[in-house]
């Protein structure tokens, strides 16, 4: 049984400090967020988890992508599509995978143990529209979100090259609110993942009763959801268990919504549930969602904590 995170870590842009990182501000070249990355990676590595993010540090998960789409454009926080989305304009996480990659090998100085590593995030092509207005070219949300989907597969193909993670997440909080187009979302996936030489997960938020079952026929190795923060996610996986006998279930397991550290009992009893249901070779422990807002100290013992029951039954 592994340990990950769902991608978001509390963040402080810095300012430079030493007399390098001022000469390369005066260049422009000073990256504000390079220390943010070092400390998320060390606070997960810290915290005993084992398939770490960058902590996604730069900014909203849906303007990190969007700012370097054509066709889609970002105005006092919202975003609009404006006209026909086409390959972006560069590689999005690329160098801060690679970054917190290299921090990881240098923790473990060169050997990062088996299985472990990064892994690379990308926010759904579904959850990208669906909190967009359409302005121009599209006359409906689908076809958006097939050539966005497109559009993220450049950047999906660009991590399992170039990073080589041990799997990429696809965040897709949107797939639980009913607003979605099962249909379409499935296609989107389906592009996402044609040809990926490395496993996809997919990462859910909120309660899945009534999107449980579509869910479960997606193409996808991993479905990531949330089981600390409602009572209704447990059972439902109890109840349909048989349904994901060809995916790992990333088990969220301490609650993302509450800024402080969960009972230590409560979170043994839910992981126990879990592996009696699905078995501790199909889990993969990780919080229910990102842990942005929450303060750094607190995020930290969250993951700490997991961590503690991971080792408990691993
Ligand atoms: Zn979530």
């Amino acid at each position: 049984m592994k340990s990950t995170v769902v991608g978001s870590f509390p963040a402080s842009e810095s300012s430079p400090s030493n007399f390098k990182e001022k000469l390369l501000n005066s260049f422009g070249s000073f990256d504000p967020f390079k220390q943010a990355i070092k400390d998320s990676v060390i606070a997960q590595l810290d915290a005993g988890v084992d398939i770490i993010s960058d902590g996604q540090v730069r900014g909203d998960m849906v303007s990190i992508f969007t700012k370097y789409i054509p066709g889609m454009k970002i105005e006092e926080g919202n975003t609009f599509v404006v006209s026909k989305i086409r390959k972006p304009t560069r590689e999005i996480s690329i160098d801060d995978l690679k970054y917190a990659k290299k921090v990881m090998g240098d923790y473990f100085n060169g050997n990062i143990p088996e299985e472990s590593g990064v892994k690379g995030i990308i926010t759904g092509p579904n959850t990208i529209i669906h909190s967009s207005r359409i302005q121009g070219f599209y006359k409906n949300k689908e076809d958006a979100i097939i050539d966005l989907a497109h559009c993220l597969k450049h950047e999906v193909d660009a991590i399992a090259k170039k990073v080589e993670p041990v799997y990429i997440q696809v965040d897709e909080p949107f797939l639980s609110t009913g607003m979605v187009e099962m249909k379409t979302a499935r296609e989107a996936i389906d592009i996402i993942k044609e040809g990926l030489e490395v496993p996809l997960g997919m990462h859910v938020c909120g309660i899945l009763d009534s999107a449980f079952k579509d869910l479960a026929k997606f193409n996808v190795d991993i479905l990531d959801m949330e089981f600390a923060g409602n009572n209704v996610n447990l059972g439902v996986l109890e109840k349909n268990a048989s349904l994901l006998s060809d995916k790992k279930v990333g088990f969220g397991c301490v609650d993302s919504s509450v800024n402080e550290v969960d009972d230590k009992s409560d979170v043994d009893e839910l992981v126990k549930k879990a592996i009696d249901i699905v078995g501790k070779e199909n889990l993969l422990l990780d919080p229910d969602c990102g842990l942005r807002r929450a303060p750094k100290d607190v995020a930290f013992e969250k993951l700490k904590l997991m961590n503690e029951i991971k080792d408990k039954y691993s």
